[in-house]
């Protein structure tokens, strides 16, 4: 299968819902967490900071957590081709929803209107209170840290902070999982980029998607699940591949 014809595929649709993974973020220097250098491999550790239980018990695991939050890429790196052809493909009107697992905030900073984006992993920039729900900016809280707060507490309830991404042990927000649902059902074409498909939401919305007679398309450098069911697989580079599949602004 070609660029050729996915871009064709494209083209003849009014309705496009993508679902993005940490492949998108790598080619702007976010290190995948699964991937031969990605943060889980290098360190196995690494994966405890997001594990809720740890968090919660280990004071020593927040601590550290808070430095890795403002040491974390996301504040400082730029979106790439990806993430613009993305933004293009909006501006041609064809974009339904952006569901993505990254939690960096790339899509929005490269021009895609936030209300079409579905974070099902949440974001680094948001704060959560585990004891009241309130919630604050991120960049206050890492003030906070940088004025000498170790493990800020929340100012309304002395409560346990922690970013507005979701945990290990914590559920998915239901509202954002019906959306997407309902996103993967409402497509001609679905196309899943960086991503391997097989973390829980990522392989129910293909199914959602082959169900409802939706072409997918998979662009991912390693094989994923459900590379035989795709109408097409892609396995360039993503900041090679998207641009040109969504083609050119009308
Ligand atoms: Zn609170």
């Amino acid at each position: 299968m070609t660029l050729t014809q996915v871009r064709d595929w494209i083209d003849a649709a009014d309705k496009v819902t993508v679902f993005t993974g940490a492949g998108v973020s790598t080619e702007s220097g976010i290190p995948d967490y699964r991937g031969p250098s990605g943060t889980w491999t290098v360190d196995p550790d690494a994966a405890k900071y997001v594990d809720i239980d740890y968090y919660v018990r280990d004071p020593e695991i927040r601590k550290r957590s808070w430095a890795r939050r403002r040491d974390h890429a996301a504040w400082t790196v730029e979106p790439n081709a990806a993430h613009r052809a993305l933004v293009r493909l909006e501006e041609r009107g064809k974009l339904n929803r952006l569901i993505t697992q990254n939690i960096d905030g790339l899509h929005q900073k490269a021009g895609t209107s936030p209300d079409r984006v579905l974070e099902v992993h949440g974001n680094i920039f948001g704060v959560l209170c585990l004891k009241c729900g309130a919630e604050t900016s991120m960049r206050e809280a890492l003030d906070r840290v940088d004025a000498g707060e170790e493990d800020p507490q929340c100012l309304d309830c002395g409560g346990m902070l922690k970013s507005t991404t979701v945990f290990f042990g914590q559920s998915l927000d239901p509202v954002v999982l019906r959306h997407s649902a309902e996103a993967a059902a409402d497509c001609e074409v679905f196309v899943a980029v960086g991503t391997s498909l097989t973390v829980y939401p990522a392989a129910g919305l293909v199914d959602v998607a082959l169900e409802a007679g939706a072409r997918v398309v998979i662009c991912n450098a390693e094989p994923t699940p459900f590379d035989h069911r795709a109408d097409a697989v892609l396995r360039e580079r993503v900041g090679e591949v998207l641009p040109a599949i969504v083609g050119q602004t009308a």
